[in-house]
């Protein structure tokens, strides 16, 4: 029953075959391997079958493309996926994203993409009033954190420079006052690569103290702060990678303005902490800040391609971004969307966190980021009680740690990373769960990263009794 693609409907196959490939996907998490069987080698013998001189059918391209790939995707979204940070997609930003696809609009400009450009500014509002940032605050909708902090910290550029008498945009940074940039100490390699981007030498960043936590020592920002003179942008944490934590906001960012410095905050997946009355308390102060940054395709569970960037100074946000070339039909009512990032051409990424928003509704959000911190402690506490593993710290909100005793009696520093990183590697190969390394404290241990809207006590009990098997089968 071999049909072909009609000429007067082409779309209809193709369409078909990935409809049904999606949803046998989304409907098989559950069941299947929550790692990825194949590894590299074998997927590029499966999927590099040359450039052909003559193409295919698309339902075949389809078909193919799907047996090829399965075998080389990590079942992310779904509910046991616990490495680095990764959320999934509820349904109707899975939904409304495919509608993006098929709606191929050009979201770099209002003419261009009409109802493209009022979304993202109707998910802008949205997002600003969710996470309680000033309601007039500048935003982008870009394709990640990292484009955000760019974004954000390219306003930061703009600004401080003016404060010093100097127009970057104008006269490039050469010869200009230069810059300083005081981090936490454990930011993210992103924000450091947007500072790189923009100019600012590695050795521009004075790396400031934290406390076991990786919170910033208020005393050491206070030093920091008073040692350089000029120019100065101060970079805080909201969600600490390995424990949750948070920068203490409403003392260091007086501090910081105090001392004339710009204050941005990377919260790629922290700052929902404040949609949650249980954990808003933790981001305190946050709302201070000059800009900050934050995913969509983290913890609000929209599909990849999705970042925000909100920045209180709407003038030098727009400074820095905006092209001012007369030739554009400049919006005359509302917002061209590249006046405020990065691209041109541009996916319109404004409808699958509209359709996410009006899907959860605000208590959607709150439960969803209190599910994910609940499951992250009871994951974090039920490995913790098994013979062989301990847990490092209670999670502060959804990230947790904990660590794998080595069998030896007097293991050294080096048996004990080994151990870690090898029990992670078995922990993987069950495919009841997955969950990725890393370095606490100059120690191996493994991350606990909860941010999928899947992730159930089910799920929470599967991969406890994952990881009971594994260390009791040693
Ligand atoms: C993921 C992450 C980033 C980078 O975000 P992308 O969306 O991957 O570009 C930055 N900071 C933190 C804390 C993150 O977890």
């Amino acid at each position: 029953m071999h049909e072909e693609t009609s000429p007067t409907d082409p779309y209809r196959l193709p369409l078909e075959r990935a409809y049904r490939h999606a949803l046998r996907w989304v409907r098989g998490l559950d069941e299947r391997p929550v790692g990825a069987p194949a590894d590299i080698p074998t997927l590029r013998r499966a999927l590099d079958v040359g450039l052909a001189q003559n193409g295919l059918p698309p339902e075949r391209v389809i078909d193919e493309l799907a047996a090829a790939a399965e075998h080389g995707l990590h079942g992310s979204a779904g509910g046991r996926f616990f490495a680095w940070v990764v959320g999934g997609s509820v349904p109707a930003s899975l939904a409304a994203d495919w509608l993006v696809s098929a709606w191929d609009q050009n979201a770099a400009l209002q003419a261009c993409a009409p109802a493209a450009a009022v979304v993202e500014e109707i998910a802008g509002k949205w997002m600003l009033d969710l996470l309680d940032l000033p309601a007039d605050a500048s935003f982008a909708w870009t394709n990640g954190c990292q484009l955000a902090h760019t974004t954000a910290l390219a306003a930061a550029r703009n600004s401080v420079l003016a404060r010093a008498g100097w127009d970057v945009e104008s006269d490039g940074l050469s010869g200009s006052p230069g810059i300083r940039v005081l981090a936490n100490a454990h930011h993210h390699g992103s924000t450091a690569r947007s500072l790189r981007l923009l100019g600012f030498g590695a050795r521009a960043t004075v790396r400031v103290d934290t406390d076991q936590l990786g919170r910033i020592r208020p005393e050491a920002l206070e030093t920091a702060l008073a040692e350089h003179a000029g120019p100065k942008i101060v970079l805080l944490n909201a969600g600490d990678l390995n424990v949750g934590s948070f920068d203490d906001f409403a003392s260091l960012i007086p501090m910081a303005h105090a001392a004339g410095a710009w204050v941005h905050v990377d919260g790629a997946f922290g700052l929902f902490a404040r949609a949650s009355p249980a954990y808003r308390h933790l981001t305190e102060g946050i709302e201070l800040a000059n800009s900050w940054a934050t995913d969509g395709h983290k913890w609000l569970n929209v599909p990849y391609d999705c970042g925000f960037a909100a920045v209180r100074d709407v003038e030098a946000h727009r400074a820095s971004m905006a092209l001012g070339a007369s030739y554009l039909t400049s919006a005359t009512d509302g917002r061209d969307e590249m006046d405020w990032n990065l691209e041109w051409s541009r996916r319109a990424r404004g409808f699958p966190v509209y359709a996410a928003l009006r899907e959860l509704g605000r208590d959607g959000v709150t439960s969803m980021v209190d599910r994910c911190c609940q499951h992250c402690r009871d994951i974090v506490a039920g490995i913790g009680a098994l013979e062989g593993a301990e847990a490092l710290h209670e999670p502060v909100l959804n990230q947790g740690l904990v660590r794998f005793t080595p069998p030896q009696p007097r293991a050294t520093t080096q048996d004990w990373d080994e151990h870690n990183d090898a029990t992670i590697t078995k922990i993987n190969a069950t495919g009841e769960a997955y969950l990725s390394g890393t370095t606490w404290q100059r120690r191996r241990a493994m991350r606990v990263s909860v941010v999928n809207w899947m992730t159930s006590e089910q799920d929470v009990q599967r991969t406890v009794d994952a990881v009971r098997s594994v260390l009791s089968s040693r």
